[in-house]
């Protein structure tokens, strides 16, 4: 072997500046120009694999300069950007400048926050990061928590919690063996997001041990509904184990009545948990519904930093009220792991309370954030964002050939229906389900604003989730006139064929 080592991976000092400066420069003529382009070029799969080329993995290397010039180019000509202030499709942020400099900053230290000796200060910080969240959104900042990948990774390390606490038997040995045939069962409304039945069927109870609780009017969980349920599985032999409550749900932003959900789940010794993957950060506003004060009262929280603390992906927080029994349900102590600290120091060791093992430092750009915006900042932007979505559903009122829906949080949700068309019957409201599926369509396809849809009570509408500090009232004032104009081509076109007029 060569004495001097040249690893075709390194990159020189001077060298790596020069290709620093450059891709800062490329990113920042990106983000001063992002209002500019369109939200997307929606290329397809075959589009963006020719672009890619269909190759074998290089035999040989390539200059670093070169290499990350046309990587860029690519990136920032054919991507979706969610940064962009008309981007308002299922819930993503707008990644924070700050949280983008963390990143860099971060994959540079490099610590492995699976344990504290190998990332002393990331340890800290992301103990500091999870306190402030707890504190943002009213829970006991001596609670237990750890960042994951998102909001379906935080409720899965919960939903563990839940069971690894509440079933009677050692179900980490015995898994359901342990279980003597009783059947148990989880409480939750239509409403949830799906991460509901991979936790069903990942952590051993199957999606049968769902019971699905019908929702009122305002899509909320029915809890009269709940408490009957779960008195009859009761009186069946059935053992209740958890009630999930969301606090802004993804179709409409509902938040379930948490109060009243915390006091049935008390009264028959259930684990409430709370998904808040969207809705927990508007605790922080002062006039936040009592509902979303009521988040203290959950045994458990996921929370979704790369939604409304508009981290860059990937960030979501699991808050688990007892710090022992995310310990409970996930800690090992292999013997070849030597992490133990002193009496009355003890180390934090994230491996202990998650499913991963090496962990990065995606604390960061989350920490980052919080400090650069402060409380009052968070405030500030939750609350433009939940005034833009009623801004929004202000605006789609005033306009004869929309229908508005509903606006909860920050989600408005609408629908095109032509002047001359009667809404109801069936055949229209079918023909109406098969229009704005299409302008949907067109929509994401355009470029000039991204929205995606929500399903209520049957119909099919379009839905603008507004978490992005880019956005302004022009943005939103925007979109009507865009789905009337889209609306009306579409309209023209299908309903002949549609009625055979
Ligand atoms: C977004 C969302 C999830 C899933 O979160 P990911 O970050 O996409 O994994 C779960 N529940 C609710 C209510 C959500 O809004």
């Amino acid at each position: 072997m060569n004495k001097k080592r040249k690893p075709q991976i390194e990159i020189e000092p001077k060298e790596f500046k020069k290709l620093g400066y450059r891709v800062v420069d490329q990113i920042t003529r990106h983000l001063s120009g992002i209002r500019d382009v369109r939200v997307t070029n929606a290329l397809s799969p075959r589009q963006v694999r020719k672009l890619l080329g269909t190759g074998p993995l290089p035999r040989k290397g390539m200059e670093p300069a070169r290499l990350l010039t046309q990587t860029s180019e690519l990136l920032f000509k054919n991507s979706l950007f969610n940064g962009h202030p008309r981007f308002w499709g299922y819930i993503s942020g707008s990644p924070a400048p700050v949280g983008i400099l963390g990143d860099f900053l971060a994959s540079t230290v490099n610590p492995n926050v699976g344990a504290f000796i190998l990332s002393p200060v990331a340890t800290e910080i992301e103990s500091q990061t999870i306190r402030w969240i707890a504190e943002m959104i009213g829970y006991p900042t001596d609670c237990g928590g750890i960042l994951v990948s998102g909001g379906n990774m935080a409720n899965l390390v919960c939903f563990v919690s839940a069971r690894k606490a509440k079933l009677g038997w050692d179900v980490r040995k015995q898994g359901f063996h342990g279980s003597q045939g009783k059947r148990y069962w989880i409480y939750t409304s239509a409403e949830t997001h799906t991460w509901i039945q991979k936790a069903a069927d990942l952590f051993g109870f199957g999606t049968d041990s769902i019971r699905w609780i019908p929702v009122d009017n305002g899509l909320r969980m029915d809890v009269s509904a709940l408490g009957r349920r779960i008195k009859d599985d009761l009186a069946e032999g059935g053992v209740p184990l958890m009630v999930i409550g969301t606090a802004g749900s993804v179709g409409t932003g509902a938040v379930d009545a948490l109060r009243e959900i915390s006091a049935v789940c008390k009264e028959h010794s259930l684990w409430f948990h709370v998904d808040g993957a969207y809705g927990a950060f508007a605790a922080v506003m002062p006039d936040a519904p009592d509902d979303l004060k009521a988040l203290s009262l959950a045994d458990s929280v996921a929370v979704d930093p790369h939604k409304w603390l508009y981290t860059p992906l990937e960030a979501g927080c699991a808050l688990v009220r007892k710090t022992q029994d995310l310990i409970d349900a996930f800690s090992y102590h292999p013997p070849y792991y030597k992490f133990e600290g002193e009496e009355g120091d003890e180390p934090t060791n994230y491996y202990e309370r998650g499913p991963q093992n090496s962990r990065g430092f995606r604390a960061l750009k989350v920490w980052l954030a919080l400090r650069q915006a402060g409380r009052e900042g968070y405030e500030r932007m939750i609350g433009d964002d939940i005034r833009l979505a009623k801004h929004l559903f202000d605006q789609v009122k005033e306009y004869p050939e929309l229908e508005a829906f509903t606006n909860g949080l920050s989600i408005t949700t609408f629908r095109y229906v032509p002047s001359d068309l009667k809404a109801g019957d069936e055949k229209a409201e079918k023909y109406l389900n098969k229009l704005n599926e299409e302008i949907l369509g067109h929509l994401q396809h355009g470029g000039e604003a991204f929205c995606s849809n929500a399903l209520i009570r049957g119909k099919f509408v379009l839905r603008a989730c507004i978490v992005n500090f880019r956005t302004t009232e022009e943005d939103v004032e925007a979109l009507p006139d865009i789905v009337v104009r889209i609306g009306k081509k579409l309209d023209k076109k299908l309903r002949p064929m549609e009625f055979g007029q």
